[in-house]
C-alpha cells in the first residue's frame, strides 16, 4: 500500500558561526531540532562575502561519526591527520567515516567569489564508531544523475544521486550499509512533481535551496527544512523553479552522548575521547 509521507515540522535555521568565523545556518543540532537519528547536524554554508568563510575551519578532531561536505559552488582544501590531502569542487562530495578518530581541516581554496554547500553529520553505530578512518571522496562528473520524463515529454526534473537508490533504478556514488542512506540534490523546473520511494521506517527531511516546493499541500520556501514523517513514498510539487536536497536515513534507535566534535553512547566515552585527544592518540 502506498502511504505518502506527511510533513512533521519545518524548521528554520538558525544563524550561526563555526570553525573560525564561517557563517552557516544550522538546520539539524539546534535548540529547534536536536538530532533527526541518524543525522546528527546539517549546515547550510553559502556566502559571495569572503569574509563570511575565509576563516574556513582550522584543523579539528572527530570521533564516532561521519561528516559529509557537499559543495554546490567554490573549493575547499581538505587536509588530515592520516595524510589525506585534496579538493572538493563545485558539485563534489566527501563522505568522511571519522571513525576512531581523525583530525581534520577545511579551508576555502579561494580569496573571493561565492562559496556556498552542505555539511551532514551521520552517526555510527557502537559497533563501527572505533573503525579506521576512511573517506568517500567523489567529483561532480562521478555522480549519476537522473532525467524523470512524463508520459510525453521530459518533464526536466533531474536528480543527482550522491546516495540511495531511486524508483527508477540509478544507485548513488557513496556506499553506507549502515543506514543506507538517500541523498538527492533534485531539480525541478516550473510546476513540475516528482514521486520517489523512501523505505518506511526511515527518517526523512527536505531542505529547499531555491524556490518553493510543496508536499501534502504544505508550501515549503527556500532555506527551510521539513521533517518528513513515516511512509513509503513521497510526492513533491514544484510551484516555481525549485531545487532541493532530499536526505533520508536508517534510525540507529541508540543512545547518543555528544561532546563538541564527538559522538559517542555515553558520557564516559566522550571523556575518554577528550582525554585521548588530548594526549595526542588521535592519529
Ligand atoms: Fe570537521
Amino acid at each position: 500500500m502506498n502511504k505518502f509521507r506527511q510533513i512533521k515540522q519545518v524548521i528554520n535555521g538558525i544563524p550561526s558561526s563555526d570553525g573560525d568565523g564561517v557563517q552557516l545556518t544550522r538546520l539539524i543540532g539546534s535548540a529547534y531540532l536536536e538530532m533527526l537519528d541518524p543525522f546528527l547536524l546539517f549546515d547550510a554554508f553559502g556566502s559571495d562575502k569572503p569574509q563570511d568563510y575565509i576563516g574556513g575551519f582550522p584543523a579539528h578532531p572527530h570521533r564516532g561519526f561521519e561528516t559529509v561536505s557537499y559543495m554546490l559552488a567554490g573549493k575547499m582544501r581538505h587536509k588530515d591527520s592520516v595524510g589525506n590531502e585534496g579538493i572538493i569542487e563545485a558539485g563534489g562530495v566527501q563522505w568522511m567515516t571519522a571513525g576512531k578518530g581523525i583530525i581534520h581541516s577545511e579551508m576555502p581554496e579561494q580569496e573571493n567569489g561565492l562559496l556556498s554547500g552542505f555539511q551532514l553529520w551521520v552517526n555510527l553505530p557502537a559497533s563501527e564508531k572505533m573503525v579506521e578512518p576512511k573517506y568517500q571522496e567523489k567529483s561532480a562528473e562521478d555522480i549519476p544523475i537522473e532525467y524523470r520524463d512524463n508520459v510525453n515529454s521530459s518533464s526536466g526534473v533531474q536528480l543527482k544521486i550522491i546516495a540511495g537508490k531511486t524508483i527508477n533504478g540509478t544507485i548513488g556514488v557513496v556506499e553506507n550499509a549502515l543506514i543506507d542512506p538517500i541523498y538527492w540534490d533534485i531539480s525541478m523546473p516550473g510546476k513540475n512533481e516528482f514521486v520517489d520511494i523512501i523505505p518506511e521506517g526511515y527518517n526523512a527531511f527536505v531542505h529547499v535551496i531555491e524556490g518553493e516546493i510543496e508536499i501534502s499541500e504544505a508550501n515549503i520556501s527556500k532555506g527551510k527544512l521539513a521533517v518528513l514523517d513515516d511512509g513509503n513514498q513521497v510526492k513533491i510539487k514544484s510551484i516555481s523553479d525549485s531545487r532541493l536536497l532530499l536526505i533520508a536515513g536508517k534510525p540507529l534507535n541508540e543512545p547518543v552522548a555528544r561532546g563538541g566534535p564527538f559522538v559517542m553512547n555515553t558520557r564516559e566515552e566522550i571523556n575518554q575521547a577528550f582525554s585521548d585527544y588530548r594526549s595526542g592518540r588521535f592519529a
